[in-house]
């Protein structure tokens, strides 16, 4: 069971909000009540995420890109007809395609103007920077002039303008060589207190992967006990780097490193910035969280954004992001609700491979046939009429007087090949059984 906030949650909460059929009285107190939901459902809905059926309508009503749409189908007309808004996508016009009513370009969608400021909203969700916001914006989501609204969008955040002083320079830090395999190399330091707590930042030095844990206590025990934890997940390092920290320089953090073979390095009083990769870290997720301070929500929820983002923006030094560069894709977020269900590169070969080679063929059903529909549990199968094909390998089935999809391995025409299906499924249970004869197929008995 998973709780939804009632925010992430509009259906359900405008449902619980409809108004009672038929009159209802009601004191004074008690219309000024409603008076106030309704306010809040309004404000509800307009927090929520961009979903596809948003896009959808949204798109439906955008006239900018009705008439690209109509474009890509019929073809464009010459430049110089077109006024200037159109530019941007006439120069795309090899690029662009539209798919269940949502425009790509490049595989990223294209917004409408009317969603563009949400997207921006949910681009910034974790008070990202400007390039990290246009690195995420690159795989999801495309507009004419992006690029500068994002720039906007982050000039204008005021959390983030006091977060961030401008024009502090790093002084340089030890150089390592990046390790190429991804979680070898892992840097810890603690941040704080801040925000009344004290935090463990784990940095991966290859993919940049970051951790960040919110401790009441730093003794060697708490933090051994949730390295531990990141460790079961994401397996032991080959070399963990820290600071001098009593925790860290304590008998039992040695003994932990030593009998998990991982070799502890700290940093040296002649490179004090050996960890400067942590600490950088820390000044990162410290400025985020600053930013984050008036944002709605608990610390928790604020950190949980800020990694996601952080986590699933390009790094300047990988050009990858970290979620990409450690665990090969990049982490499913809002912004994924607005795309279409369009089948993945993997999943189409995995469909060309498991359909039928050579002369096996795929059934095929035509409306009105009578069939046995296989239920999913492993009951007898149910009488069926095909109503309607919906796709190479789906029919709309009526059983039972309720139209249902099934797939068409869960169909038999009637009379013909079912009955071993029926028999391999069901074997006849054998009264004086060698075990010979419990290997013969019974539909070739
Ligand atoms: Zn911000």
């Amino acid at each position: 069971m998973e709780f939804v906030h009632g925010r992430d949650n509009a259906v359900a909460d405008a449902l619980s909000r409809l108004p009672l059929a038929g009159e209802v009285s009601l004191s004074e107190a008690e219309r000024s009540g409603i008076a106030a939901d309704n306010h809040l459902l309004h404000l509800r809905v307009n927090d929520l995420p961009v979903t596809k059926k948003v896009l959808k309508k949204k798109v439906t009503e955008d006239k900018t890109l009705q008439f690209v749409m109509r474009c890509i189908r019929d073809g464009w007309p010459p430049k110089r007809s077109l006024t200037d808004e159109f530019w941007a996508y006439f120069e795309k016009r090899e690029e662009l395609s539209y798919e269940e009513d949502v425009l790509f370009w490049h595989g990223r969608i294209i917004v409408p103007q009317s969603l563009q400021q949400d997207v921006l909203a949910d681009l910034h969700e974790g008070h990202p920077g400007e390039g990290a916001m246009k690195s995420i914006a690159k795989l999801q989501v495309w507009w004419p002039q992006i690029d500068h609204a994002i720039e906007l969008y982050v000039k204008r955040c005021k959390s983030c303008q006091k977060a961030r002083p401008t024009g502090s320079q790093e002084s340089p830090i030890f150089f390592w060589n990046v390790p190429s395999e991804v979680w070898s190399r892992v840097h810890v330091d603690f941040a704080g207190p801040f925000e009344g707590k004290h935090w463990l930042i784990v940095v991966d030095a290859t993919s940049k992967w970051l951790e960040v844990i919110p401790m009441v206590s730093t003794t060697a025990a708490k933090t051994i006990e949730v390295l531990r934890d990141i460790f079961t997940r994401l397996g032991l390092p080959k070399t963990l780097v820290s600071d001098n920290g009593p925790q860290f320089t304590s008998h039992e953090f040695s003994s932990f490193c030593a009998d998990n073979n991982v070799k502890h390095i700290t940093s040296s009083p002649y490179h004090p910035r050996t960890n400067g990769l942590a600490e950088r870290a820390v000044r990162t997720f410290k400025d985020r969280m600053k930013a984050a301070r008036n944002d709605r929500g608990s610390l928790q929820l604020k950190l949980q954004k800020f990694l996601i983002s952080y986590r699933n923006s390009t790094h300047a030094t990988t050009g990858r992001s970290p979620a990409q560069a450690l665990l090969g894709r990049n982490l499913r977020t809002r912004l994924d609700l607005m795309r279409p269900d369009i089948p993945t590169n993997i999943e189409l070969a995995q469909r060309r491979q498991s359909a039928p080679k050579g002369n096996r063929r795929v059934r095929e059903f035509a409306v009105g046939d009578e069939v046995w529909v296989k239920t999913f549990r492993d009951k007898e199968p149910m009488e069926g009429k095909v109503v309607e094909k919906r796709g190479l390998l789906s029919y709309l089935v009526e059983i039972n007087g309720k139209q249902e999809r099934r797939h068409v391995d869960q169909l038999r025409k009637k009379a013909l090949d079912f009955e071993g299906e029926i028999c391999s499924r069901k074997p006849r249970t054998p009264v004086l059984g060698s075990p010979a004869e419990l290997m013969v197929p019974c539909h070739k008995q």
